[in-house]
């Protein structure tokens, strides 16, 4: 237990509940905002809303997975009560060796956190992290898949886009199934990795040629990747899981055009996993929060 030490959370999803009770073991102060229609049972958690945060007492912030969105506010805050918006005061208030902590970034935290020299960091850049964040992901792709199609994913042609942290584990989970993987990357290197692993690689330039053969596609390229001109060439009954953060790397309104059956499937880890989901964070942000300290 670091003494002395405050940190405020600001919102959060089902993952921060547990995320909550594994740092209220290492944390002495836990000021809770956006979590009214939470009950917290432990002593040291205390249940408050931003106007009351004296931020020059605070050594850490943690947003959500989502940070905030190009605004300040706060995204997928299921147990808040009213809106929250994170703003440049809070930051400048804060002492300079406050360190803000968030799933993913945007334009605003960094300018905010870089503007007032304030350390953030990103916990889904950290490998270890997303990586591991991919397992839920990936079977809640699989749980989509199966209840959006009226067949087994056994003998699917399924086609993952991408083969980063999450693309890889996505493909291995489909396989493992039994579906007919294929993959499309840029890499060398990729490729070598799917043959190894029993995948089929296609040259992302070159998916278009591949669309009419595919019975479900699962993007996980941040970028818009599935435009109008290739979404010309799908089957109409194929369906398209897109699993990349907003805005997403699928032309929703061709797709839709089109009947195509597209789901935009966000923050899946913490809605089939929470559990597991929060202790992955946990486990990367209380070594985080040791190093970064100052001793008090
Ligand atoms: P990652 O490891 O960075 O992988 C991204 C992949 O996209 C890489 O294979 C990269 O290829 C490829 N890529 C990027 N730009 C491309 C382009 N212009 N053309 C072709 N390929 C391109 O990221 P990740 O951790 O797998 O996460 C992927 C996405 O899923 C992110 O948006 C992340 O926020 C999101 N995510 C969503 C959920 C959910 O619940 N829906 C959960 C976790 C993550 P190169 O290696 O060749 O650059």
């Amino acid at each position: 237990m670091v003494n002395n030490f405050k940190m405020v959370i600001i919102g959060g999803d089902a993952r921060y509940v547990e995320v909550i009770e594994q740092l209220s073991r290492s944390v002495q102060n836990i000021f809770l905002v956006g979590f009214e229609r939470k009950n917290v049972s432990q002593a040291n958690v205390i249940q408050t809303s931003l106007a009351h945060i004296n931020f020059s007492e605070i050594d850490a912030i943690l947003l959500p997975v989502s940070g905030t969105n190009k605004d300040g506010k706060v995204e997928l805050a299921p147990y808040a009560e009213e809106e929250l918006i994170v703003s440049e005061e809070h930051i400048a208030q804060t002492p300079a060796h406050c360190t803000i902590y968030t799933g993913i970034s945007n334009s605003y935290l960094d300018e905010i956190t870089r503007k007032h020299e304030r350390t953030l960091i990103r916990l889904f850049a950290c490998d270890d992290l997303a990586i591991m964040n991919s397992i839920p992901t990936a079977e809640g792709a699989l749980q989509l898949a199966m209840e959006h199609t009226d067949r087994t994913i056994h003998g699917a042609r399924v086609c993952v886009l991408g083969f980063g942290r999450v693309g890889m584990t996505v493909a291995r989970l489909f396989a493992n199934v039994g579906a007919h993987v294929s993959v499309g990357a840029r890499k060398s290197a990729h490729f070598a990795r799917m043959i190894e692993m029993g995948l089929r690689p296609v040259q992302i330039a070159h998916i278009k040629r591949e669309a009419a053969e595919i019975d479900m596609w699962i993007n996980t390229i941040p970028q818009r990747i599935i435009t109008e001109d290739i979404l010309s060439s799908f089957d109409p009954s194929s369906l398209i899981i897109d699993l990349a953060s907003n805005p997403g790397g699928v032309d929703f309104a061709s797709a839709q055009k089109k009947g195509i059956q597209t789901i935009h499937a966000l923050g899946l880890p913490g809605k089939v996993a929470p559990k597991s989901a929060g202790t992955f964070i946990a486990h990367t942000l209380i070594p985080l929060l040791k190093e970064h300290l100052p001793r008090h």
